[in-house]
């Protein structure tokens, strides 16, 4: 590997460099050094390489000229030696922080040129011409590049091949493995009274890994929580976390975190207010509208904001009966749904609506034959979800709209489409429908947003009095950090949907086929692969109860559920396995494993291997 320092003070650089490994790297020839004197490429009389900013302001700037020849000169003499385009840094305060990733990426280029600013700083288009990148060495200041230089080529070249002896050196280094070193002792054993831990004395060099595991997991705990939430979930963590609950709720995307406190901070008007603060938040939450809208080709006039998929559901069918009294009394729901549209089916039962609860086949999927069975003249909505939360069975959505349309066009049509939003292409105008609901944290979003869509022309009376926020469906103020986080998720969601889909298949299938090969027939799935979105598995250990073996999962940091998140508190037995027929053996051992688009392949092999051994001890203690 070739580093070539570009500089005011080169001496500054070999002094820090001369010694130790890095100087013996370059004596052996597995680093080539090189420092060239800014200076010396000065067009000026006087070499002069600085001047005072544009603009004002205190302190000299580098000045493009002399750092441009310099260069170009470091870059001609390593192409004389057969070196390439140098990949160049910048070292600056105002770059990425530099960690062991940077250095290891680093140390993968051939040709690394490395410029060291001096004074205020450098011209802005020298970096615009020639850095690919700024490295800084922490949040303080120093007074030139030439450290921070030498900070970088010690640990860059720490991780190029053969600089530190054996491969194995340097395995155990802090941040290696996500986690800072353990403890280190040396002799003598004991020290005006203070003695080494007995375990290192010992020799026993399994117990020896496993204390030294132990005291660099709680060190990284205590003094680096950031870290250790990356280790936790790396593999690096033999007790890493498996999240396979993914259909309760989704762990937020970093991108999306960063949107809702950007909004949070910079758009903190009220989007109702006149003033100008209060329009900057409205075009936020009006591009939000918009990008929402797209991903299921409706209008942006159509979607409106609720703080979650609960609400929607709730105020498309109460807001459209309350609006629409002479529709009809009858109101067709799935007996598989969620219970934010059975229980309020069940209050509107109690207002005196007709309620049927419309059937489903052993797949978990709506049986269109008696749904055309239940619908009649009196029939004001259907309410139909797009994928079952429990098995993932997918609702035939246009079937159902086409069936009730030939009994009588008027009769609305929803679906709740929280598991299915940003996992399925969908279409409201194609698919028929007049209402959907989504919810932003089952795709990576933030708690606390959801949308309710509501074809053009359709009249709700709203749930709540108020301010009249959303075209007046639901007064009180837009909770926009929450409602953008949501519309950037979404956007990260849709952009890659089919390839996600087919991923997620992958995973799922590979689940399926390690359980298959290890139990055979002695555990039954719920989840029919054909009638079944992949991201979710429902998969029965009977005679092991469900909760039993979700917490013996959870202790070796395994995370499933049982039946649907929402209602997976309450003790009752689930209603979707209930209305599958599924027995009540098979439904008391039944666990729901849901994936996610972020849900690799090792996560499914290591998931696969602690359920394998949760099984085993619960299934002996199940036989006495
Ligand atoms: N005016 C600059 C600013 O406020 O960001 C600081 C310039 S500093 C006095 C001069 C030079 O020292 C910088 O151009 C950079 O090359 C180097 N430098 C200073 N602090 C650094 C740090 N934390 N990391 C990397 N380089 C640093």
């Amino acid at each position: 590997m070739k580093i070539d320092v570009l500089t005011l003070f080169p001496d500054l650089v070999k002094a820090s460099l001369g010694e130790s490994i890095v100087a013996r790297a370059a004596e052996a020839g597995l680093i080539e050094l090189g420092c060239y004197q800014i200076r010396d490429y000065s067009e000026n009389k006087q070499n002069k390489v600085d001047d005072t900013p544009y603009g004002g302001g205190p302190g000299m700037l580098m000045t493009c000229q002399p750092l441009t020849k310099c260069h170009r000169a470091a870059a001609e003499n390593a192409s004389r030696k057969g070196f390439g385009k140098p990949y160049t840094v910048l070292m600056s305060p105002r770059g990425k922080v530099l960690d062991a990733d940077t250095a290891k990426r680093l140390a993968a280029e051939p040709y690394l040129v490395i410029v060291c600013g001096h004074y205020e700083g450098i011209d802005q288009r020298f970096i615009d011409s020639f850095c690919d990148e700024e490295i800084s060495i922490g949040d303080y200041v120093l007074t030139g590049g030439e450290l921070p230089a030498a900070v970088l080529i010690d640990t860059v070249s720490r991780f190029v091949p053969g600089v530190l002896g054996s491969p194995e050196s340097g395995g155990d280094e802090s941040f290696e493995r996500l986690l800072l070193e353990y403890p280190q002792y040396t002799k003598p054993a004991e020290f005006e009274g203070s003695v080494v831990p007995e375990v290192l004395l010992g020799g026993n060099h399994a117990d020896i890994a496993a204390w030294r595991l132990k005291e660099a997991e709680r060190i990284t705990k205590e003094r680096r929580p950031d870290l250790y939430a990356k280790y936790e979930e790396s593999a690096f963590c033999e007790k890493r976390i498996v999240y396979f609950d993914n259909s309760a709720t989704t762990r937020q995307t970093p991108r999306v975190t960063e949107k809702v406190a950007e909004t949070a901070s910079k758009f903190y008007g009220n989007p109702s207010s006149l003033t100008r603060l209060g329009m900057l938040a409205e075009k936020e939450l009006t591009n939000a509208r918009e990008t929402i809208a797209k991903t299921i080709g409706a209008d942006k006039s159509e979607i409106i904001f609720t703080a979650s998929g609960t609400e929607a559901n709730n105020l498309a069918l109460k807001g459209y009966l309350a609006a629409n009294r002479h529709s009809g009394k009858k109101v067709i729901v799935s007996a598989v749904e969620h219970p934010s549209v059975l229980e309020t089916a069940r209050s509107l039962e109690n207002a005196g609506y007709q309620v049927e609860y419309c059937p489903v086949d052993g797949r978990g999927v709506v049986d269109l034959k008696k749904l055309f069975e239940l619908i009649d003249n009196d029939t004001a909505m259907i309410s139909v979800m797009t994928v079952n939360s429990e098995t993932g069975a997918i609702m035939p959505i246009k079937e159902i709209a086409a069936v009730k349309n030939s009994v009588d066009p008027k009769i609305i049509l929803h679906t709740d489409c929280v598991q299915g939003y940003g996992k399925l292409k969908i279409n409201v105008k194609e698919a028929g429908c007049d209402m959907l609901t989504a919810s932003a944290h089952k795709i990576h979003g933030p708690r606390g947003a959801g949308f309710l869509y509501v074809r053009r022309g359709l009249r709700l009376l709203p749930e709540l009095a108020g301010g009249g926020q959303e075209g007046g469906l639901r007064s009180g103020t837009e909770n926009l950090p929450a409602i953008c986080g949501f519309a950037a998720a979404a956007e990260d969601a849709f952009r890659d949907i089919d390839a996600s889909l087919e991923h997620v298949g992958k995973c799922r299938d590979l689940f399926k086929k390690l359980i298959s090969e290890k139990y055979g027939g002695k555990v039954t799935f719920n989840s029919d692969d054909g009638a079944s979105l992949p991201y979710i598995l429902n998969v029965s250990f009977s005679p092991i109860r469900a909760e039993v073996l979700l917490h013996a999962l959870e202790s070796e940091n395994v995370f499933v559920s049982v039946g649907s998140a929402c209602s997976s508190k309450k003790k009752s037995r689930s209603h979707v396995l209930t209305a599958m027929n599924v027995p009540v053996k098979i439904i008391d051992g039944s666990v729901r494993f849901s994936f996610s688009r972020f849900t690799t392949e090792e996560e499914i092999m290591h998931g696969a291997e602690v359920l394998f051994r949760c099984v085993k001890e619960l299934r002996k203690a199940v036989r006495g």
